[in-house]
């Protein structure tokens, strides 16, 4: 997230964060969507954002407009940003700004002009689907409308008729009316609403785990994390859905009967101890296993096996100079041994026992 003045730039994931932790005050029903056609993608260099947003601010104001225009910018590289605050109307269209949120996609959309970049195009779906969420909009074209279809004298829907704009472009989303909407536009927005909805999409709401008491329904970077701490204990949940779901739901509902903890499916402070407490006890005892295996591993080969049997006997011979490995640390315990190297063996076994012998009578 990057601020300049009163703009503020972020990708999609921070955008709604930011859409979910604003408090607003107006009413909304309306997305309208616009392309700026003038800046276009020639005039995008990849960095120039808030260059791009106070020139139109700066022509918006020559204009006579109280400000920016419009309270988004989708930009080509997929960055989103809010220009005017979502409190003000804006001015986007005549007859549609009291309870209206405007975005300019920037681009040159008509036939002819700009190439739609993915990214840009992702934001876009994503931008129209979660403020349809956010402010509880069906999605459809009586909430999701373009310029084109106000007539620009009188501000009434007309649906493409009388004086016109083609914004969004004759090439938005496969063309700007209304049937091209419905037909390209409105079931893009919707499907990316539901993956929102259930989680797989990138971009969640942070939250802290632990600040806030979770249940069926959540969806977070939190629930991310809580998936995450339940999965060693054995639950099969998966971790990149960022969705509190049934499963999870099982899962706690589980752990608490196990434990004598009021079971509710929620995770709040006391359950969420449990899961601490049962981590720390796993942990510990993931410790007092690898401690038993190194007790008798091979100090010095790595090929010797952990369990095998003979490990601490090929050590205690390797001391006392009877037998060295293959290699610098490698024994290969199941390679076989010649009647030659056995009688080496034996003979340094005895020259061993004898130097004993005398260290014990010197
Ligand atoms: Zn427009």
């Amino acid at each position: 997230m990057q601020k300049s003045g009163q703009f503020i730039l972020m990708n999609r994931s921070e955008f709604k964060n930011w859409l979910y932790n604003s408090k607003f005050t107006r009413r909304i029903t309306l997305i309208q969507n616009h392309h700026t056609w003038l800046p276009c993608y020639k005039q995008f260099k990849g960095n120039n954002h808030f260059e791009m947003a106070n020139g139109m601010r700066n022509s918006h104001l020559k204009r006579g407009f109280s400000d920016i225009a419009q309270n988004l910018t989708i930009y080509p590289d997929g960055k989103i940003m809010v220009c005017r605050p979502f409190n003000t109307a804006p001015a986007g269209i005549k007859g549609a700004n009291s309870t209206g949120i405007c975005i300019e996609n920037i681009g040159d959309f008509d036939i002819g002009g700009d190439t739609m970049l993915p990214e840009h195009r992702e934001s876009i779906l994503f931008v129209n689907a979660i403020l349809a969420i956010r402010f509880g909009l069906p999605i459809n074209t009586n909430s999701i409308v373009y310029h084109h279809w106000y007539d620009l004298n009188t501000g009434q829907r007309r649906d493409g008729k009388g004086a016109t704009k083609t914004c969004p472009g004759t090439a938005f989303f496969g063309g700007n009316t209304v049937a091209a909407a419905s037909k390209y536009f409105i079931p893009l927005v919707a499907a990316k609403a539901n993956e929102i909805k259930s989680g797989k999409v990138e971009s969640v709401v942070s939250h802290n785990l632990g600040s806030r008491v979770l249940g069926i329904g959540d969806s977070g970077s939190d629930v991310i994390e809580l998936k995450k701490r339940l999965i060693p204990l054995g639950y099969n949940l998966d971790k990149t859905v960022s969705k509190f779901d049934t499963y999870t739901k099982n899962s706690v509902e589980h752990l608490q009967g196990k434990n004598g903890l009021k079971v509710d499916g929620l995770v709040g402070k006391a359950t969420l101890n449990l899961i601490n407490v049962k981590l720390k006890e796993l942990e510990s005892k993931k410790e007092e296993i690898i401690k038993e295996v190194i007790k008798v591993a091979s100090k010095y080969f790595k090929d010797v096996d952990a369990n095998h049997y003979s490990a601490k006997h090929i050590d205690s011979l390797y001391e006392k100079g009877v037998t060295s490995g293959t290699s610098k640390d490698t024994y290969s315990p199941r390679s076989s041994v010649s009647r030659e190297d056995v009688a080496v063996m034996i003979d340094r076994a005895i020259e061993y026992t004898i130097k004993e012998i005398e260290k014990k009578f010197i």
